[in-house]
Protein backbone atom coordinates (compact mmCIF):
# COMPACT_ATOMS: atom_id res chain seq x y z
CA UNK A 1 0.00 0.00 0.00
CA UNK A 2 2.86 2.37 0.89
CA UNK A 3 4.96 1.69 -1.74
CA UNK A 4 2.27 2.24 -4.32
CA UNK A 5 1.15 5.55 -2.71
CA UNK A 6 4.98 6.51 -2.79
CA UNK A 7 5.04 5.04 -7.29
CA UNK A 8 2.31 6.92 -7.57
CA UNK A 9 3.35 10.41 -6.54
CA UNK A 10 7.30 9.66 -6.86
CA UNK A 11 9.01 12.63 -8.44
CA UNK A 12 9.55 13.18 -12.36
CA UNK A 13 12.18 15.27 -13.02
CA UNK A 14 12.66 17.59 -16.55
CA UNK A 15 15.38 15.32 -18.12
CA UNK A 16 17.59 13.23 -15.59
CA UNK A 17 20.48 11.50 -16.57
CA UNK A 18 19.91 8.32 -18.55
CA UNK A 19 23.01 5.94 -18.20
CA UNK A 20 23.47 2.93 -21.02
CA UNK A 21 24.81 -0.12 -18.93
CA UNK A 22 27.65 0.52 -21.50
CA UNK A 23 29.62 3.01 -19.65
CA UNK A 24 31.65 0.98 -16.65
CA UNK A 25 33.71 -0.78 -19.14
CA UNK A 26 35.47 2.67 -20.26
CA UNK A 27 35.70 3.69 -16.16
CA UNK A 28 36.57 0.21 -15.68
CA UNK A 29 39.26 0.36 -18.16
CA UNK A 30 40.54 3.63 -17.19
CA UNK A 31 40.76 2.47 -13.74
CA UNK A 32 42.88 -0.77 -14.81
CA UNK A 33 45.05 1.55 -16.66
CA UNK A 34 45.46 3.98 -14.34
CA UNK A 35 44.66 6.58 -17.14
CA UNK A 36 43.02 9.11 -14.16
CA UNK A 37 43.80 12.11 -15.86
CA UNK A 38 42.62 15.22 -18.29
CA UNK A 39 43.98 12.89 -20.97
CA UNK A 40 44.34 9.72 -22.29
CA UNK A 41 42.32 7.16 -24.50
CA UNK A 42 38.68 7.73 -23.59
CA UNK A 43 39.32 11.28 -24.14
CA UNK A 44 40.74 10.98 -27.96
CA UNK A 45 38.02 7.44 -28.00
CA UNK A 46 35.16 10.38 -27.05
CA UNK A 47 36.14 12.76 -29.49
CA UNK A 48 36.78 10.22 -33.02
CA UNK A 49 33.35 9.27 -31.98
CA UNK A 50 31.66 12.57 -31.73
CA UNK A 51 33.64 13.28 -34.96
CA UNK A 52 32.68 10.33 -36.77
CA UNK A 53 29.09 10.86 -35.57
CA UNK A 54 28.77 14.72 -36.94
CA UNK A 55 30.41 13.77 -40.13
CA UNK A 56 31.16 16.52 -43.02
CA UNK A 57 34.95 16.10 -41.70
CA UNK A 58 34.98 17.92 -38.10
CA UNK A 59 37.12 18.01 -35.59
CA UNK A 60 36.25 17.31 -31.67
CA UNK A 61 37.80 18.90 -28.61
CA UNK A 62 36.59 17.18 -25.12
CA UNK A 63 36.33 20.17 -22.75
CA UNK A 64 35.42 20.23 -19.10
CA UNK A 65 31.87 22.28 -19.60
CA UNK A 66 29.87 23.62 -22.33
CA UNK A 67 30.30 27.13 -21.44
CA UNK A 68 34.50 26.62 -21.38
CA UNK A 69 33.89 25.71 -25.09
CA UNK A 70 32.28 29.02 -25.74
CA UNK A 71 34.89 30.55 -23.89
CA UNK A 72 37.09 28.70 -25.58
CA UNK A 73 35.61 29.14 -29.14
CA UNK A 74 35.57 33.36 -27.95
CA UNK A 75 39.55 32.83 -27.48
CA UNK A 76 40.00 31.22 -30.91
CA UNK A 77 37.98 34.05 -32.81
CA UNK A 78 40.41 36.58 -30.42
CA UNK A 79 36.89 38.47 -28.87
CA UNK A 80 39.01 40.96 -26.33
CA UNK A 81 38.01 43.69 -24.37
CA UNK A 82 35.39 46.52 -25.40
CA UNK A 83 34.44 43.55 -28.67
CA UNK A 84 30.79 43.24 -29.18
CA UNK A 85 29.66 39.75 -29.87
CA UNK A 86 25.81 39.34 -30.99
CA UNK A 87 23.58 36.72 -28.39
CA UNK A 88 20.36 35.16 -28.92
CA UNK A 89 18.57 36.84 -26.15
CA UNK A 90 16.33 33.82 -25.82
CA UNK A 91 18.91 31.36 -24.21
CA UNK A 92 20.21 29.99 -21.07
CA UNK A 93 23.12 32.63 -19.21
CA UNK A 94 25.59 30.01 -20.11
CA UNK A 95 25.96 30.72 -23.38
CA UNK A 96 26.05 34.44 -23.02
CA UNK A 97 28.61 34.41 -19.52
CA UNK A 98 31.98 33.69 -21.23
CA UNK A 99 31.28 36.89 -23.60
CA UNK A 100 31.86 38.80 -20.52
CA UNK A 101 34.89 36.73 -18.72
CA UNK A 102 36.62 38.37 -22.24
CA UNK A 103 35.71 42.10 -21.10
CA UNK A 104 33.58 42.27 -24.15
CA UNK A 105 30.02 43.19 -24.28
CA UNK A 106 26.98 41.14 -25.54
CA UNK A 107 24.36 42.95 -27.90
CA UNK A 108 20.96 40.83 -27.81
CA UNK A 109 19.09 39.65 -30.51
CA UNK A 110 15.74 38.83 -30.33
CA UNK A 111 13.85 35.51 -32.43
CA UNK A 112 11.91 34.19 -35.07
CA UNK A 113 8.54 32.25 -34.66
CA UNK A 114 9.15 29.22 -36.68
CA UNK A 115 12.65 27.82 -34.50
CA UNK A 116 12.55 30.44 -31.66
CA UNK A 117 15.86 30.68 -32.57
CA UNK A 118 17.72 33.99 -33.86
CA UNK A 119 15.90 36.29 -36.25
CA UNK A 120 17.66 36.77 -39.12
CA UNK A 121 16.07 40.34 -40.15
CA UNK A 122 16.63 41.82 -36.51
CA UNK A 123 20.40 40.09 -36.54
CA UNK A 124 21.05 41.83 -40.04
CA UNK A 125 19.42 45.10 -38.51
CA UNK A 126 21.50 44.73 -35.50
CA UNK A 127 25.10 44.61 -37.42
CA UNK A 128 24.06 47.33 -39.64
CA UNK A 129 23.15 49.19 -36.62
CA UNK A 130 26.40 48.35 -34.73
CA UNK A 131 28.43 48.89 -37.80
CA UNK A 132 26.68 52.72 -37.86
CA UNK A 133 28.22 53.57 -34.54
CA UNK A 134 31.99 52.30 -35.30
CA UNK A 135 31.77 49.26 -33.75
CA UNK A 136 31.17 45.99 -36.10
CA UNK A 137 30.55 42.70 -34.09
CA UNK A 138 33.41 39.79 -33.40
CA UNK A 139 30.98 36.94 -33.44
CA UNK A 140 27.64 35.72 -33.82
CA UNK A 141 26.76 33.22 -31.14
CA UNK A 142 23.02 31.62 -32.06
CA UNK A 143 21.24 28.74 -30.19
CA UNK A 144 19.57 25.51 -31.64
CA UNK A 145 17.26 25.81 -28.53
CA UNK A 146 15.73 22.88 -26.97
CA UNK A 147 17.01 20.70 -29.63
CA UNK A 148 15.34 22.74 -33.16
CA UNK A 149 18.18 24.01 -35.49
CA UNK A 150 18.40 27.77 -36.12
CA UNK A 151 17.68 29.47 -39.44
CA UNK A 152 21.23 28.00 -40.77
CA UNK A 153 21.03 29.57 -44.20
CA UNK A 154 19.78 32.34 -43.63
CA UNK A 155 22.21 33.39 -40.80
CA UNK A 156 25.33 32.20 -42.34
CA UNK A 157 24.31 34.74 -45.49
CA UNK A 158 24.22 37.41 -42.92
CA UNK A 159 27.50 36.08 -41.49
CA UNK A 160 28.90 35.87 -44.97
CA UNK A 161 28.55 39.27 -46.26
CA UNK A 162 29.60 41.39 -43.20
CA UNK A 163 32.36 38.59 -42.47
CA UNK A 164 31.48 37.97 -39.56
CA UNK A 165 31.76 34.51 -37.85
CA UNK A 166 29.23 32.25 -36.00
CA UNK A 167 29.70 30.24 -32.99
CA UNK A 168 27.00 27.54 -33.09
CA UNK A 169 25.81 26.82 -29.18
CA UNK A 170 24.28 23.36 -30.10
CA UNK A 171 24.48 22.67 -26.29
CA UNK A 172 20.65 21.10 -26.29
CA UNK A 173 21.12 20.04 -29.68
CA UNK A 174 23.06 16.85 -30.17
CA UNK A 175 21.38 14.57 -32.38
CA UNK A 176 19.10 17.73 -34.35
CA UNK A 177 19.95 17.88 -38.18
CA UNK A 178 19.16 20.71 -40.90
CA UNK A 179 18.76 18.90 -44.23
CA UNK A 180 20.36 15.86 -43.29
CA UNK A 181 23.35 18.05 -41.67
CA UNK A 182 24.21 17.73 -37.97
CA UNK A 183 23.52 20.19 -35.40
CA UNK A 184 27.37 21.00 -34.24
CA UNK A 185 28.85 21.35 -37.78
CA UNK A 186 26.84 24.78 -38.55
CA UNK A 187 29.38 27.25 -36.92
CA UNK A 188 32.64 28.60 -38.09
CA UNK A 189 32.86 26.86 -34.57
CA UNK A 190 30.62 25.08 -32.58
CA UNK A 191 29.99 24.12 -29.05
CA UNK A 192 28.41 20.96 -27.31
CA UNK A 193 27.51 19.84 -23.72
CA UNK A 194 27.50 17.12 -21.45
CA UNK A 195 26.00 18.01 -18.27
CA UNK A 196 23.64 16.06 -16.45
CA UNK A 197 20.45 17.46 -17.91
CA UNK A 198 21.33 16.97 -21.68
CA UNK A 199 20.54 14.28 -24.30
CA UNK A 200 23.79 12.37 -23.35
CA UNK A 201 25.95 13.19 -20.16
CA UNK A 202 29.32 13.12 -18.65
CA UNK A 203 27.96 14.45 -15.38
CA UNK A 204 29.90 17.99 -16.56
CA UNK A 205 31.68 17.86 -20.06
CA UNK A 206 31.28 19.80 -23.37
CA UNK A 207 33.33 20.23 -26.24
CA UNK A 208 34.60 22.22 -29.34
CA UNK A 209 33.73 21.46 -33.13
CA UNK A 210 36.01 23.20 -35.68
CA UNK A 211 36.41 22.93 -39.32
CA UNK A 212 40.26 22.72 -38.95
CA UNK A 213 42.68 20.18 -37.14
CA UNK A 214 45.00 22.78 -36.27
CA UNK A 215 42.07 24.85 -34.44
CA UNK A 216 41.53 22.10 -33.06
CA UNK A 217 45.20 21.26 -31.52
CA UNK A 218 45.11 24.89 -30.47
CA UNK A 219 41.62 24.89 -28.32
CA UNK A 220 43.45 21.59 -26.79
CA UNK A 221 46.66 23.73 -26.23
CA UNK A 222 45.08 26.49 -24.62
CA UNK A 223 43.06 24.55 -22.64
CA UNK A 224 46.24 22.35 -21.31
CA UNK A 225 47.50 25.72 -19.36
CA UNK A 226 49.38 26.74 -22.33
CA UNK A 227 52.49 25.09 -21.67
CA UNK A 228 55.18 24.99 -24.75
CA UNK A 229 56.77 21.71 -25.92
CA UNK A 230 59.94 20.85 -23.99
CA UNK A 231 60.10 19.73 -20.28
CA UNK A 232 60.64 23.07 -18.84
CA UNK A 233 57.74 25.05 -17.97
CA UNK A 234 57.27 27.81 -20.59
CA UNK A 235 54.82 29.88 -20.57
CA UNK A 236 53.97 32.54 -23.88
CA UNK A 237 50.14 32.73 -23.13
CA UNK A 238 47.65 32.48 -20.36
CA UNK A 239 46.45 28.87 -20.49
CA UNK A 240 43.24 27.34 -18.92
CA UNK A 241 42.55 24.40 -17.40
CA UNK A 242 39.95 22.91 -19.29
CA UNK A 243 40.81 19.60 -20.68
CA UNK A 244 38.28 16.46 -20.28
CA UNK A 245 39.27 13.58 -17.93
CA UNK A 246 39.76 10.40 -19.10
CA UNK A 247 36.88 9.38 -16.32
CA UNK A 248 34.70 11.48 -17.72
CA UNK A 249 35.15 10.47 -21.31
CA UNK A 250 34.56 7.09 -20.68
CA UNK A 251 30.67 7.43 -19.68
CA UNK A 252 30.62 9.47 -22.76
CA UNK A 253 31.88 6.75 -24.87
CA UNK A 254 29.33 4.92 -23.26
CA UNK A 255 26.83 6.96 -23.74
CA UNK A 256 27.56 7.52 -27.88
CA UNK A 257 26.97 3.82 -28.20
CA UNK A 258 22.57 5.27 -27.39
CA UNK A 259 22.84 8.63 -28.62
CA UNK A 260 20.31 7.50 -31.36
CA UNK A 261 18.05 5.65 -28.86
CA UNK A 262 17.75 8.53 -26.71
CA UNK A 263 17.10 10.84 -30.08
CA UNK A 264 14.30 8.44 -31.00
CA UNK A 265 13.00 8.50 -27.06
CA UNK A 266 13.11 11.95 -27.01
CA UNK A 267 10.85 12.68 -30.10
CA UNK A 268 8.74 9.71 -28.87
CA UNK A 269 7.96 11.53 -25.68
CA UNK A 270 7.26 14.67 -27.73
CA UNK A 271 4.49 12.77 -29.64
CA UNK A 272 2.99 11.29 -27.28
CA UNK A 273 2.76 14.90 -25.66
CA UNK A 274 0.98 15.70 -29.35
CA UNK A 275 -1.24 12.62 -29.84
CA UNK A 276 -2.62 13.26 -26.33
CA UNK A 277 -2.92 16.93 -25.79
CA UNK A 278 -3.43 18.42 -29.18
CA UNK A 279 -7.11 18.59 -29.11
CA UNK A 280 -6.82 21.14 -26.58
CA UNK A 281 -7.18 24.45 -28.21
CA UNK A 282 -5.26 26.16 -25.89
CA UNK A 283 -2.07 24.05 -26.49
CA UNK A 284 0.20 24.90 -29.10
CA UNK A 285 3.19 22.96 -30.17
CA UNK A 286 6.24 23.92 -32.07
CA UNK A 287 6.56 21.89 -35.92
CA UNK A 288 9.34 21.05 -37.19
CA UNK A 289 9.77 23.39 -40.48
CA UNK A 290 10.55 21.26 -43.30
CA UNK A 291 14.74 20.16 -43.34
CA UNK A 292 14.31 20.25 -39.84
CA UNK A 293 14.63 17.70 -37.51
CA UNK A 294 14.92 18.15 -34.12
CA UNK A 295 15.89 15.94 -30.91
CA UNK A 296 13.23 17.01 -28.84
CA UNK A 297 15.63 17.78 -26.05
CA UNK A 298 12.68 19.62 -24.13
CA UNK A 299 9.22 18.62 -25.11
CA UNK A 300 7.42 22.20 -24.79
CA UNK A 301 4.03 23.05 -25.05
CA UNK A 302 2.50 26.67 -25.80
CA UNK A 303 -0.63 28.22 -23.78
CA UNK A 304 -2.77 30.87 -25.11
CA UNK A 305 -2.07 33.24 -21.76
CA UNK A 306 0.73 33.58 -19.20
CA UNK A 307 -1.64 32.96 -16.27
CA UNK A 308 -2.84 29.62 -17.49
CA UNK A 309 0.76 28.38 -17.85
CA UNK A 310 1.71 29.97 -14.62
CA UNK A 311 -1.75 27.71 -12.78
CA UNK A 312 -0.24 24.80 -15.07
CA UNK A 313 3.14 24.79 -13.63
CA UNK A 314 1.64 25.18 -10.07
CA UNK A 315 -0.59 22.38 -10.46
CA UNK A 316 1.89 19.68 -12.09
CA UNK A 317 4.29 20.96 -8.98
CA UNK A 318 2.08 19.79 -6.54
CA UNK A 319 1.64 16.46 -8.44
CA UNK A 320 5.37 16.39 -8.03
CA UNK A 321 5.75 17.14 -11.55
CA UNK A 322 8.86 19.29 -12.84
CA UNK A 323 7.77 21.23 -15.80
CA UNK A 324 9.49 24.66 -16.47
CA UNK A 325 9.31 27.98 -18.08
CA UNK A 326 11.27 28.55 -21.25
CA UNK A 327 14.32 30.35 -20.37
CA UNK A 328 14.00 34.10 -19.64
CA UNK A 329 15.43 36.31 -22.19
CA UNK A 330 18.74 37.65 -21.46
CA UNK A 331 17.96 41.16 -22.35
CA UNK A 332 15.54 40.59 -19.20
CA UNK A 333 18.32 39.63 -16.70
CA UNK A 334 19.37 42.22 -13.44
CA UNK A 335 22.77 41.26 -14.89
CA UNK A 336 22.79 41.93 -18.85
CA UNK A 337 19.89 44.47 -18.66
CA UNK A 338 22.17 47.16 -19.67
CA UNK A 339 23.54 45.96 -22.91
CA UNK A 340 22.14 46.91 -26.13
CA UNK A 341 19.03 44.85 -27.62
CA UNK A 342 17.49 44.42 -30.84
CA UNK A 343 14.00 43.17 -30.50
CA UNK A 344 10.63 42.19 -31.99
CA UNK A 345 8.41 40.51 -28.50
CA UNK A 346 8.75 37.19 -29.81
CA UNK A 347 11.29 36.33 -26.95
CA UNK A 348 9.17 37.65 -24.58
CA UNK A 349 6.03 36.30 -25.96
CA UNK A 350 7.65 32.21 -25.77
CA UNK A 351 9.92 33.31 -22.08
CA UNK A 352 5.75 33.90 -21.02
CA UNK A 353 3.81 31.49 -22.55
CA UNK A 354 5.90 28.48 -23.03
CA UNK A 355 5.98 25.30 -20.59
CA UNK A 356 8.93 22.65 -20.58
CA UNK A 357 7.71 18.95 -19.94
CA UNK A 358 9.29 15.96 -18.49
CA UNK A 359 10.83 15.49 -21.54
CA UNK A 360 13.89 12.57 -20.37
CA UNK A 361 14.84 9.49 -22.36
CA UNK A 362 14.27 7.07 -19.01
CA UNK A 363 10.43 8.57 -18.52
CA UNK A 364 8.19 5.48 -18.47
CA UNK A 365 4.52 5.32 -20.14
CA UNK A 366 3.01 5.12 -16.67
CA UNK A 367 4.68 8.67 -16.09
CA UNK A 368 4.19 10.08 -19.22
CA UNK A 369 0.65 9.05 -18.60
CA UNK A 370 0.41 10.58 -15.03
CA UNK A 371 1.63 14.00 -16.88
CA UNK A 372 -1.01 14.16 -19.31
CA UNK A 373 -3.59 13.24 -17.18
CA UNK A 374 -2.58 15.77 -14.84
CA UNK A 375 -2.34 18.50 -17.40
CA UNK A 376 -6.17 17.33 -19.18
CA UNK A 377 -7.57 17.65 -15.43
CA UNK A 378 -6.97 21.46 -15.75
CA UNK A 379 -8.62 21.48 -18.57
CA UNK A 380 -11.52 19.56 -17.40
C1 LIG B 1 23.60 23.59 -21.01
C2 LIG B 1 23.84 24.75 -21.87
C3 LIG B 1 25.08 25.39 -21.92
C4 LIG B 1 26.19 25.13 -20.93
O1 LIG B 1 26.74 23.90 -20.94
P1 LIG B 1 27.52 23.39 -19.61
O2 LIG B 1 28.12 22.13 -20.11
O3 LIG B 1 26.49 23.18 -18.56
O4 LIG B 1 28.53 24.42 -19.25
C5 LIG B 1 25.27 26.40 -22.84
N1 LIG B 1 24.29 26.78 -23.66
C6 LIG B 1 23.08 26.21 -23.63
C7 LIG B 1 22.05 26.69 -24.60
C8 LIG B 1 22.80 25.20 -22.73
O5 LIG B 1 21.58 24.66 -22.69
Amino acid sequence: MAKNVSDLNSKIWLSAPHMSGHEEKFIKEAFNTNWIAPLGPNVNGFEKDLETYLGNNVHVAALTTGTAAIHMALLLLNVTTNDEVICQTKTFAASVNPVTYLGAKPVFVDSEKDTWNMCPDLLEQAIKNRINQGNKPKAIIVINLYGMPHKVKEIKNISNTYHIPIIEDSAEALGSSYFNDKCGTFGDLSVLSFNGNKIITTSGGGALVSKHIHTKEKAIFLATQAKEAGLEYTHKTVGYNYRMSNILAGIGRGQMEVLETYVRLRRKNHQYYLEHLNDIKDIRFLKEPEGFFSNRWLSCIQLSSQSMRDQLLMLLQKHNIEARPSWKPMHLQPVFRDYPSYLNGVSEHIYKTVLCLPSGSNLTTKERNRIVTTIRSYFG
